[in-house]
């Protein structure tokens, strides 16, 4: 049995009660690995040692140039190994290959670059406007780094999280104390042995796998952390941020979402069609950002539905060893109980079942879902309102813009959203009426190493990517600097306010 170590202070070490758990893939249901399942004395190790690399070792103090060539050396380290890395992502979290070999691991690996050479573009001076009364004083801002950080990934897509947390928080001058979801750790281990190897000084990246209760739990709440940078759900988001509460840690969080996808009558239609589908069936419809709300305008519906049937006989379900592949499993048979148990729900409530429903056959003995997609689909319907996590669409029918707009917005939620219509003007004011982080226009689930990505309402709060993503590893120091030197008499100020002679 494989059984793989994690990162703390340097070394590669086991958990220290010396348990092991398995890291399965939902396609085969075969085990790919085992892990250390880390308890409350690996998170204190770890983050005595990121506290250690921050306060006394040269990390944060060094000059950025010079953190960015250590990083860029990890991912080259990398993206030599970028086959092995692949086949493993694709194993432990049953996303197709084609899609870890197409997307994945050179798109994360990409972003991790463009990540840390956007760091050396982030000021860290920036002057403040002149100030002469009362002191004539030249005042400036700082940008430093916050200290100790917590990365939390969920398992959707667990190399992208891998190099998302690390890249900004690592290029800012912070130490970090990663940890993968429990299902799929193992791509996160890969990159704290290229650390290693890369020479990072000891302690400023650690990885630590274990359960989320208490790994994640317990970083939450350390008082060595100082910041919490977690994906996950918004349920478990509430939790992480209680729990920082009590010592006002910083915190990111990058939750859930049941994101809008609204079709004019004006779109190209071939383009919407195929663009709702890569919307709600990309990864399986695990994505935080998916299109799972389809809203279309009644004009163009029962053809759009139509063209929609025939085209989502082309997404190919099956093994996920398979380069044709384009769908695997949804990650656990847990998982799959709960999808199963929302299109139950969308059937009792009245919507109307156009395709899937069911598990597919001929595929692997795995957690597999039909693509599947429920038609006249209301408000009040559970599967309109909450996030389903797996291959399901529902579809709405609106009449006006107004109320499209208002469908769009009744939700909790405000990750992402897509507007697709010929015309960008009209596209455009409809954008900026929809509450939500990303909008795309004409397409989906673009997201770049330089915009930013994140949440309204109960999506979350703060941004990742993008120089907003690299600020929020950063504090604000301002600095007054005192013109006049140490003149006493000049000083009125101190007169008005406290030493009445
Ligand atoms: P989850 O909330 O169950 O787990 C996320 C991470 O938190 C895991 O590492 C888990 O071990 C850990 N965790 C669990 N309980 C914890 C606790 N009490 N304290 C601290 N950490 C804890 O989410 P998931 O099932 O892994 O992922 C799916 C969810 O993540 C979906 O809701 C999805 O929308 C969301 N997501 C959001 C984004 C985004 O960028 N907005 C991206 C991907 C996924």
């Amino acid at each position: 049995m494989d059984v793989r170590r994690m990162l703390i202070g340097g070394e590669l070490v086991e958990a220290a009660n010396g348990r092991t758990f398995e890291v399965v893939d939902p396609c085969r249901v075969e085990t790919v690995g085992r892990v250390p399942q880390a308890g409350p004395e690996d998170v204190d190790r770890a983050v005595a040692a990121a506290r250690r690399a921050f306060d006394e070792g040269p990390w944060p103090g060094m000059p950025a140039e010079e953190r960015a060539r250590l990083l860029l050396d990890v991912a080259d380290r990398l993206e030599a190994r970028q086959d092995e890395l692949m086949a493993l992502e694709s194993r432990q979290s049953g996303i197709p290959i084609r899609k870890t070999t197409l997307m994945d691991i050179p798109v994360g690996l990409e972003m991790f670059r463009a990540m840390v050479r956007a760091s050396l573009r982030v000021a860290r001076y920036e002057p403040l406007p002149w100030i002469d009364f009362p002191a004539v004083s030249w005042n400036f801002v700082l940008r430093e780094p916050v200290g100790v950080c917590a990365g939390i990934c969920a398992w959707n897509f667990p190399w992208l999280f891998t190099m998302w947390k690390s890249a900004p928080a690592l290029a800012m001058g912070n130490t970090l104390v990663l940890k993968p979801a429990s299902y799929t750790p193992l791509t996160a281990l890969e990159f704290a042995r290229a650390c290693v190897e890369a020479g990072l000084p000891p302690g400023v990246v650690n990885v630590v796998t274990g359960g989320g209760g208490t790994v994640g739990a317990a970083l939450c709440e350390h008082p060595g952390v100082d910041k919490v940078s977690f994906t996950g759900s918004t349920e478990v988001g509430r939790e992480v941020q209680q729990r920082a509460a009590a010592t006002v840690k910083r915190v990111t969080l990058e939750l859930g979402g049941k994101s809008p996808n609204i079709v004019l009558p004006d779109a190209d239609l071939a383009l919407a069609v195929d663009g709702a589908l890569f919307a709600a069936f990309f990864n399986a419809g695990q994505a935080c950002e998916a299109g799972t709300r389809l809203l279309l305008h009644e004009a163009i519906h029962d053809e759009f539905l139509e063209r929609l049937r025939e085209r989502v006989r082309l997404v190919r379900v099956g093994d996920t060893a398979d380069f044709e592949t384009t769908m695997g499993p949804v990650i656990t048979e847990g998982q799959r109980r709960k999808v199963e148990e929302y299109i139950r729900s969308a059937r009792e409530e009245g919507a109307t079942l156009l395709c899937g429903g069911g598990r597919p056959k001929d595929v692997p003995p795995g957690w597999f879902v039909e693509p599947t997609v429920f038609a006249g689909v209301t408000p009040g319907m559970r599967i309109f309102r909450e996030e389903i996590f797996g291959p399901v669409l529902a579809v709405t029918r609106f009449g006006t813009l107004d109320e499209a707009v208002a469908l769009a917005n009744d939700t909790t939620y405000g990750l992402a959203a897509a507007v697709w219509s010929r015309d960008t003007l009209g596209a455009l004011d409809l954008a900026r009426r929809i509450r939500a982080g990303t909008v795309w226009i004409n397409d989906y689930h673009l997201i770049n190493a330089d915009a930013p990505f994140g949440g309204y309402k109960q999506s979350g709060r703060g941004r990742e990517l993008g120089r907003y993503g690299l600020e929020e590893y950063t504090e604000i120091k301002h600095v007054h600097v005192d013109q006049i030197g140490p003149d006493r008499d000049r000083k009125f100020w101190f007169d008005y306010v406290m030493n009445r002679e």
